[in-house]
């Protein structure tokens, strides 16, 4: 199973990447923060204890986070591809450590190519800002930059599209704080790594994508 992990801070375009990359390599996505919204839609125990740490932009603890990952990777619901594509994880080294445990131990295997969005912190507020989120699907949309076709629905299933709680601006500073004091560091813990890719994220969608590609076509067999 191949396993890829997309890194980049909140606003850099991971989520846009993720899409396409799904549409043309065989990965299942695994995106943290999606499961951890549909647990607070669905109201769990894991959702509504997320909920609070979200809306302040802090990361959910470590030990809930660890579990949930190994919970799907290990639930077989990822087999039958090619592997599977992490966005939102980790988010920190205790998290990445746990991982290559993870990996070794009870998934035999490892990773098979990191790919790391490096982005101009100018860039990542006003893209957070005007962001907008499929309350059905998870895709996203951008009052300037990626309008929808129609009004405020989303092109792929015509759901209601809102503002995310945490890309509220006060809660967009906390977050990239916390990504400058805890994620950050992941590129140089994964940079003396073979499959370590780092891909500068400043031009278009599709040109970033490029590079995307020639990243996973040198790491993936
Ligand atoms: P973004 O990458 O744009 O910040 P996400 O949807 O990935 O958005 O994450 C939203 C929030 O979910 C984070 O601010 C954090 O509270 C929580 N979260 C997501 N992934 C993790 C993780 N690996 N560890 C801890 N918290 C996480």
């Amino acid at each position: 199973m191949d396993i890829v992990i997309i890194l980049g801070a909140p606003g850099s375009g991971k989520g846009t990447q993720s899409a396409m990359i799904m549409q043309d390599y065989d990965l299942k996505p695994l995106v943290v923060g999606n499961i951890l919204r549909e647990a607070i839609a669905n109201e769990t125990e894991v959702g509504l204890f997320a909920k609070s740490y979200m809306d302040k932009g802090d990361l959910v603890p470590d030990e809930v986070i660890i579990g949930l990952i190994g919970e799907a990777l290990i639930s077989g619901e990822f087999s039958g591809g090619r592997g599977v594509l992490l966005d939102g994880f980790p988010r920190n080294t205790v998290q990445a450590t746990a991982f290559d445990a993870m990996l070794h131990t009870k998934l035999s295997t490892s990773l098979s190519c990191i790919i790391a969005l490096d982005t101009p912190e100018e860039l990542l507020m006003e893209r957070m800002v005007g962001r907008l989120y499929c309350t059905e699907c998870g895709a996203t949309y951008h009052t300037t930059y990626k309008k929808p076709k129609q009004g405020n629905t989303c092109d792929l299933d015509g759901s209601n599209l809102i503002q995310r709680d945490d890309d509220k601006l006060e809660v967009i500073t906390k977050r990239l704080e916390v990504y400058k004091q805890q994620t950050m560091v992941l590129t140089s813990y994964y940079s003396s790594v073979p499959c370590y890719r780092n891909i500068p994220a400043t031009g278009t969608p599709e040109e970033v994508y490029k590079s995307i590609r020639q990243a996973l076509d040198s790491c993936l067999s």
